[in-house]
């Protein structure tokens, strides 16, 4: 039988509010109305704004990534009914491409302010940055970060299945918990809580929306029951991914579109941040929660992912060591922090700032690993930069040659008009 065209399931309109599109939700429930039907084996397109709906512009000011909303995120595609799809069941969803628009070849990594947003070195790095990438191909390079280009890594840093009502009340009650009980809460954010404010429910109106705004969970953490934000930047073309089902007909969502992030997204707007299109092909294994023995997502990477070749890796360890000399107890945390200072500090010599290297080490396809983890006291965590990254040499072995690095003008990467 011959092949017919792919179909777009959902189609998105980069010229109206992401808030105006029945096919877009921004928080997870199961009363969300279907945006779609897609049969099992169907390869279809799914359309996609990029996670904050369209509020970073391709400028140089930083100043819409420090006035970022973040009660509207994430806009997601979806949620789409998967026939024949039943809670206990393992919807597996083969990502066969995923493509920024040909119209819109950009996209941008950022550093949030600490008061809107944060991220992993939010101490150190207190105030709003941004970097725009320009792609060309398979390619990206910045204005804000001269002197690297690399390939992308595109994946999608969001899938899920909808939870249950009772799965949501659980996320629900042991999130509470924690903001409740925690001694960090008194002086940050440790999770958020449903919020009605900025919601939207798809095509839903009136009551039902007001419910799901009073009772929706937030999208910014990934959950172990059903897998959402993950942020794996492995999840690319040729993944296949396994996820639970927890409601009739599954409520596949996606969005978060990267063209590239590195482990851990450490600036948390970190991956290179795109309105795209994704292609998947769904199938169900019949009770496949309990028949596999799956409490949580599992997935195979594809087979398309760039290649730095053998010993193009240079990779810094980092231990659970504070900065202030105060030793940690097997602390990954404390541990990852200090790998990503190490990279710093060896990355400025050559002339870039703290924030560049920031975003860049967000957004390349670096190679975070746990080394040690029960050697007491230390942690060992490790991040492989890819030194073909760069259009200069940054081998150990070019600076004992030459005595050391030269100070090159690299530029400035977007900052706020109130920077201090
Ligand atoms: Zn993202």
């Amino acid at each position: 039988m011959p092949v017919g065209p792919i179909r777009t399931a959902l189609k998105v309109d980069l010229d109206k509010p992401a808030p105006s599109q029945a096919g877009l939700h921004n928080r997870w429930h199961p009363d969300i109305p279907f945006a779609a039907t897609i049969q099992p084996g169907e390869v279809v397109t799914i359309e996609c704004v990029d996670w904050t709906g369209g509020q970073i512009k391709n400028d140089d000011s930083a100043d819409d990534v420090r006035d970022v909303d973040l009660s509207c995120v994430h806009f997601l595609s979806g949620p789409f009914e998967i026939p024949g799809a039943e809670p206990g069941d393992i919807l597996t969803v083969e990502i066969q491409d995923v493509q920024p628009f040909a119209e819109r070849p950009w996209g941008f990594c950022a550093v949030f302010d600490k008061k809107n947003g944060g991220g992993f070195l939010d101490e150190e790095y207190p105030q709003a940055a941004k970097a725009i990438w320009d792609f060309e191909g398979i390619f990206c390079s910045s204005r804000h970060i001269p002197g690297v280009r690399f390939p992308g890594l595109i994946h999608p840093g969001i899938m899920g299945c909808a939870p249950s009502t009772e799965l949501l009340a659980e996320w629900t009650r042991r999130e509470s918990e924690l903001v409740a009980t925690s001694e960090l809460a008194k002086t940050r954010d440790v999770a958020l809580l449903p919020e009605p404010k900025s919601i939207h429910a798809g095509s839903a109106t009136g009551e039902l929306k007001a419910k799901i705004g009073a009772e929706g969970a937030r999208t910014i953490p990934g959950r172990p029951e059903h897998g959402g934000n993950c942020d794996i930047k492995n999840l690319s073309r040729g993944s296949k991914t396994y996820l639970p089902v927890h409601i009739k007909g599954a409520g596949f969502s996606v969005g978060d579109l990267h063209f590239s992030q590195g482990d851990g997204e450490i600036s948390f707007c970190g991956a290179i941040e795109m309105a795209g299109r994704i292609t998947v092909k769904f199938d169900i294994v019949k009770n496949g929660m309990e028949t596999l023995g799956m409490k949580s997502p599992v997935y195979i990477p594809g087979p398309v992912e760039p290649n730095f070749g053998p010993g193009r890796m240079l990779t810094f360890e980092g231990f659970s060591v504070d900065s202030a000399g105060k030793q940690h107890y097997l602390d990954v945390n404390v541990a990852y922090k200090q790998t990503c200072f190490r990279v710093i500090e060896y990355l400025k010599r050559f002339g870039y700032s703290g924030e560049q290297i920031y975003l860049l080490l967000s957004c390349a396809p670096v190679q975070g690993h746990i080394g040690g983890i029960v050697d007491i006291p230390n942690a060992c965590t490790t991040m492989g930069l890819p030194m073909d990254i760069f259009d200069f040499d940054i081998s150990p072995a070019f600076a004992s040659k030459n005595g050391g690095v030269t100070k090159m003008d690299l530029g400035s990467c977007a900052y706020t008009s109130d920077r201090k």
